[in-house]
């Protein structure tokens, strides 16, 4: 059977992996952190998921939370006005399905357990440019699906699908408990901050149940880019209450009584928003494929990253099964990543389009949807499948056609 070598245990190396498995490939998955390190350390993401990429971890036999798992019913929009009051303020529930989220903390030790449960081999290693070419010299394909880490740097980076050189937003994350949850139905509750940033919030599962995730995103040089110098669990908390606070009080009124859900459960940082060439070449001359966050590497401000390679890695999957027993050269590496761009690159743009201020045409569609619930519901789907904000969100003469028809 052929031998395929997965560098990284996030989600989509180990979706691949216990995909292919479940095929009756030879997979191994090298990564640098054991489940128990992944469990007891820092939180990862927020890793909201709508139906679309739920979907496939349920085709994949891997929805092992889908009861227990708090679900995101909707999605709720505001946007503050500068004297303190909701500018803009309505929610739909998703029709699509309801997401969820469930902490990568969680997740990935399990999905670990269950890969070498098929037989999958796991080796703990941080996989560096001198071992992977033992490691392709050794495999009918590597694919290396390091997230964010630092060996993704081998892939070149992509400067005609790259928007952006450097981060656009400050992250700041926060794990609470007791957090007031909003009426009617659960959402991601988005507000956006003219000028300072963004911040939402939704239910999730995390390492002690259920819990509520805070996200924050700071435009660089803001009054939210604020996380330098915060280091202690109880300054991140006090921090995140404090910006609620001063812009967003019908967010704070719910977070009176939050706790950390954990010591673990924070996080900040930034890193550019970045597109790369998916064949990455070694010294040697040997091809290896980057799959997910590695060549396509997104801001959360749309929660798209999971989704995005939940859907690359299940073509990359169908692409790896139709080829058979031909080789996996460099011009079907290429056609393969083709078919995820024909998808990512409408994700790409919708998110990075939301990285800088909203045009007016954004705010009139908006604006609309508080009128038009026709309008709230197809920006709230769109989350599941954003091909479908092209064009009536994204080109201004389709929103004035799309806004005249919703007002006639
Ligand atoms: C603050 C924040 C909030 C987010 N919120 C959301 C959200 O709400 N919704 C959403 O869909 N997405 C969100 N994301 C993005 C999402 O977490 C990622 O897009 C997703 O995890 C990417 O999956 P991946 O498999 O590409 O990489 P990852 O899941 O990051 O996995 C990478 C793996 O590679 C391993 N690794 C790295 N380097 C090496 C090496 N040299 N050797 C061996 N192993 C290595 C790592 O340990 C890890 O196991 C968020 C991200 C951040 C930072």
């Amino acid at each position: 059977m052929r031998k395929i070598t997965i560098i990284g245990a996030g989600q989509s190396g180990l979706l691949m992996g216990i995909g292919l498995k479940k095929q009756g490939y030879d997979v191994t998955i090298i990564t640098n952190r054991t489940g128990d390190e992944v469990y007891n350390g820092g939180i990862l993401s927020s890793q909201a998921m709508f139906n679309a990429a739920l979907d496939i971890e349920r085709d994949f036999g891997l929805d092992f939370w889908d009861d227990e798992c708090p679900p995101i019913e909707g999605i709720s929009l505001t946007v503050a006005a500068p004297d303190g009051t909701k500018a803009i303020n309505w929610a739909a529930r998703l029709e699509t399905g309801h997401a969820n989220s469930v902490d990568q903390r969680v997740k990935m030790p399990a999905w670990m357990n269950e890969f070498e449960r098929l037989g999958g081999k796991l080796i703990i290693d941080d996989v560096t440019i001198d071992s992977l070419e033992d490691i392709a010299r050794d495999s009918d394909l590597v694919m290396v699906a390091s997230g964010k880490g630092d060996i993704g740097k081998m892939f070149e980076r992509d400067a005609a699908k790259s928007t952006f050189d450097k981060p656009m937003r400050a992250l700041g994350l926060t794990y609470v408990k007791n957090m007031t949850p909003r009426p009617d139905h659960s959402a991601v509750c988005f507000n956006l901050i003219p000028g300072v940033g963004e911040y939402f919030s939704f239910p999730a599962l995390t390492t002690t149940g259920p819990c509520d995730i805070m996200v924050f995103e700071g435009i660089p040089g803001g009054e939210m880019d604020c996380w330098g110098g915060v280091t202690s669990p109880e300054e991140h908390l006090e921090v995140s209450k404090t910006i609620l606070e001063k812009f967003l009080p019908w967010e704070a009124d719910r977070c009176h009584e939050i706790e950390l859900t954990d010591d673990n459960g924070k996080l900040a940082g930034r890193f550019p928003p970045t597109i790369r060439n998916p064949v990455g070449r070694l010294p040697s001359g040997q091809i290896v494929l980057g799959l997910a966050d590695s060549i396509c590497l997104n801001d959360p401000i749309t929660g798209q990253g999971s989704n995005n390679a939940t859907k690359c890695t299940k073509i990359f999957f169908d692409s790896i099964i139709a080829r058979g027993d031909q080789a996996f050269d460099e011009a079907w590496m290429q056609q393969t990543f083709d078919q995820f761009w024909d998808y990512a690159k409408f994700v790409v743009d919708w998110t990075n389009a939301f990285l800088l201020p909203p045009p007016p045409h954004v705010l009139q569609i908006l604006g609309a949807a508080e009128e038009h619930p026709e309008t709230a519901q197809k920006i709230v789907d769109g989350f599941n499948d954003p091909r479908d904000f092209f064009p009536w969100f994204m080109d201004p003469a389709a929103a004035d056609e799309y806004l005249k028809k919703v007002a006639s």
